[in-house]
């Protein structure tokens, strides 16, 4: 069997409300309208790409699918709002992770457990987000231990489907958390680390995620999603990449990849 080296986007999501001025409880800055949203699955079917749980794509990745026409799409909180979200990504044939804390599932904005466990029929992967919210670097190891394996246990009882990711709240991990999940049962950790899942950075089962903003652009999307050369190392360093790439590509090559780049960035 051939086994195919690539790198995926995975992008994070928070609330899709129907009104972005009132995002009822979520936080405006992490929210994108429903609109938005619905251009930014345009956007994807444009260019070819699939919305896909990371769930389905270690699936498909265990079965040897290709998987360079997915996008890995991630919802972190479990707002009331992603259950419009799930039924968005249903209609266009795609799926998402959507990361819950089970101490919040259906109190006040969030999503019931009988709206998860529809979201789960439609074909869409419920995951952990902890029991509570809390961040993990603040805590001591036996209640990072909790979060864990408390979660997994409520949203396995609750949904009789098994929970393989987690996302830590904030993006705050603890010094040892992929050893703690992986004993616990879970496959894979969805982090806040900027970067493409298989780049290598960060550790062995962590699946680095990109933040889709209030403020997000069609045009900066599109550069993650077809993962316009460059624009990952811009995000980190751009000198440093740009001096790379001239060394790579010698001059000539350089400003004809520089053209090519600006000419996407203009559209
Ligand atoms: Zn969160």
């Amino acid at each position: 069997m051939t086994i195919l080296v690539f790198k995926s986007t995975v992008l994070m999501y928070h609330a899709i409300p129907a009104d972005a001025a009132d995002p009822a409880g979520a936080d405006p800055h992490y929210s994108v309208s429903r609109a938005r949203f619905g251009e930014q699955l345009r956007l994807l079917a444009d260019c070819g790409l699939r919305p896909t749980s990371v769930r389905a794509m270690l699936d498909a990745h265990g079965l040897g699918h290709d998987l360079r026409r997915c996008v890995g799409i991630t919802f972190d909180d479990g707002h009331r709002s992603n259950h419009e979200a799930a039924a968005m990504l249903r209609e266009v044939g795609g799926s998402a992770d959507f990361f819950v804390n089970p101490s919040t599932v259906g109190s006040g904005n969030f999503c019931s457990w009988a709206q998860l466990r529809e979201m789960a029929d439609w074909g869409m992967s419920i995951q952990s987000h902890g029991q509570h919210h809390r961040f993990l670097d603040d805590l001591p190891a036996a209640e990072v231990e909790m979060e864990l394996a408390r979660s997994k246990e409520i949203i396995e009882q609750e949904l009789g489907r098994a929970v393989t990711l987690f996302a830590p709240p904030g993006g705050r991990q603890s010094a040892d958390l992929e050893a703690v999940a992986l004993r616990l049962g879970y496959e894979r950790i969805c982090s806040s680390r900027v970067g493409l899942w298989g780049d290598g950075g960060g550790g062995m089962y962590e699946v680095p995620r990109l933040a889709v903003l209030a403020g997000t652009s069609q045009a900066q999307l599109r550069r993650w999603v077809t993962q316009a050369p460059l624009e990952m190392a811009w995000q980190r360093s751009r000198y440093g990449a740009l001096r790379r790439a001239k060394r790579m590509l010698g001059n000539g090559a350089y400003v004809r990849l520089r053209g090519a780049l600006l000419g996407e960035r203009a559209r």
